[in-house]
């Protein structure tokens, strides 16, 4: 199931019907519904059954802040652990780097409470600056 949406692609000055929207966003009416229904999308009642029709505006502002809510930022010291669904601190001693290409890297350590490897996609320049994050901080606990 997809779960972020291009609410770009919505028009601030266009109405929009259940089904255009759904259309442009590539998610079933059902779900453009469901969103009203339940999480708060705000909408006009042309009658009282259909066509419902959506403010672009509207529409555009409730979904950039319902992604937004969704961000999970790690601190300097943190890498995201997708089995947690958080950020975590890595695993002391776990750091490593490993080689991507001639310009990135992958930083790589354990989370500290499920054991899954974490990654970082980095690049070569900034080396020094994932050592000094991630490797101190594991060897100083
Ligand atoms: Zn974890």
């Amino acid at each position: 199931m997809q779960r972020k949406h291009d609410y770009r692609l919505i028009k601030s000055h266009r109405p929009y019907t259940v089904e255009s929207l759904g259309k442009l966003l590539d998610v079933h009416p059902a779900t453009i519904r469901a969103w009203i229904k339940k999480a708060g999308l705000s909408c006009a009642m042309v009658s009282d059954s259909r066509p419902i029709i959506l403010n672009g505006a509207k529409a555009k502002t409730w979904m950039k802040a319902r992604q937004e809510a969704k961000k999970r930022p790690c601190a300097p010291d943190e890498m995201y652990c997708v089995k947690c669904k958080e950020p975590r601190q890595i695993a002391k001693g776990s750091f490593r780097i490993k080689p991507s290409n001639s310009r990135k890297v992958i930083a790589l350590g354990e989370c500290v409470i499920c054991g899954l490897t974490l990654r970082n996609f980095n690049t070569r320049s900034n080396l020094a600056n994932l050592k000094a994050q991630y490797a101190s901080k594991a060897s100083n606990d």
